[in-house]
């Protein structure tokens, strides 16, 4: 009878032990599938969501959001996903549909939803006249290049994560805390970094940093409007406005051909640089641009 309590405990003890040796694997299993639409959103999921997310996704380095389709093996991970944080760029328009049906039980958190856009910039003031002839405002998507925007990105992925697994609420509600601190320390030396600038004005083709200037003071002068390059007399009036402010970098994003500002920089005795807003490591990447606009402005 006690040989057979004290069988009973020890085998009682090796279930313990072994169900404690194999749940974290159990965990690493369990891993929530998520999709996102560009890269730096994968660098806000993997930071709040950590260990309990693998992320998806779409735009891979080198490629543009405004012209991109997906590849078979991206719907194959797609269709494994929990959730789809999508952030309101241009392919998710065309694609969305395919996307649910690919997957119908798919959360879809469209995370740009309650940020307030601003309209894309018509560059050319000779074309005010027209502006009532537009049928719709075009909005700019990029909003993630603004950190104080990003914050509020980065809110609502975590509020999304926590909702679907409520278990880990605790845990991705830190992992956000950490976040947003970071990214206060990101902003105060940013301001510090660029507050001293003369020339504020900055030419780039296409026109991915207005919400990062308008959030530090800086002005962005963009050669492409919606995508479409700009005609030869929009392009002189480029030239004119470059001279006349003295501009003499031409920012290009290593996404799209460097043509244009190539040809701009060769008329303005000036230089191509490359900076580019769908880095995966949004916090650094954001280093290095400040650090490109200060050594170029
Ligand atoms: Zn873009």
């Amino acid at each position: 009878m006690k040989n057979k309590l004290m069988l009973f405990i020890m085998f009682g003890l090796a279930l313990i032990l072994f169900t404690s040796c194999t749940a974290p694997d159990q965990a690493d299993n369990e891993k929530m599938n998520i999709t996102v639409s560009i890269l730096p959103e994968k660098f806000f999921v993997e930071r709040i969501g950590g260990e309990h997310v693998a992320v998806n996704v779409m735009v891979g380095p080198g490629d543009s959001p405004h012209t991109y389709e997906p590849k078979p093996e991206q719907m194959a991970a797609l269709s494994q996903s929990k959730v789809y944080f999508a952030i309101g760029v241009e392919f998710e328009g065309a694609w969305m549909d395919k996307f649910i049906s690919a997957n119908p039980q798919m959360v879809i958190v469209d995370v740009s939803d309650n940020v307030e856009k601003i309209p894309m910039e018509d560059h050319h003031d000779e074309d005010d006249a027209e502006e009532d002839e537009h049928d719709g405002e075009e909005l700019d998507p990029h909003i993630w290049t603004s950190p104080e925007i990003a914050k509020t990105i980065a809110r609502r992925i975590a509020g999304e994560l926590s909702s679907v697994d409520s278990q880990n609420a605790g845990y991705y509600h830190s992992n956000l805390e950490e976040l947003l601190t970071e990214i206060e320390q990101l902003q105060s030396d940013i301001r510090e970094d660029l507050r001293d600038l003369e020339n504020r004005k900055f030419l780039v083709f296409h026109p991915a940093w207005d919400y990062f200037a308008r959030e530090f003071g800086l002005e962005e002068i963009a050669i492409e409007v919606g995508g479409t390059e700009p005609s030869a007399s929009e392009l002189s009036a480029i030239l004119e406005t470059a001279l006349k402010e003295n501009i003499r970098v031409v920012f290009a994003q290593p996404e799209f051909s460097t043509q244009i500002a190539e040809y701009i920089a060769s008329e303005i005795n000036g230089e191509v640089v490359l900076i580019t807003p769908l880095a995966e490591n949004w916090l650094e990447n954001l280093r290095t641009v400040t650090r490109t606009l200060k050594e170029n402005l």
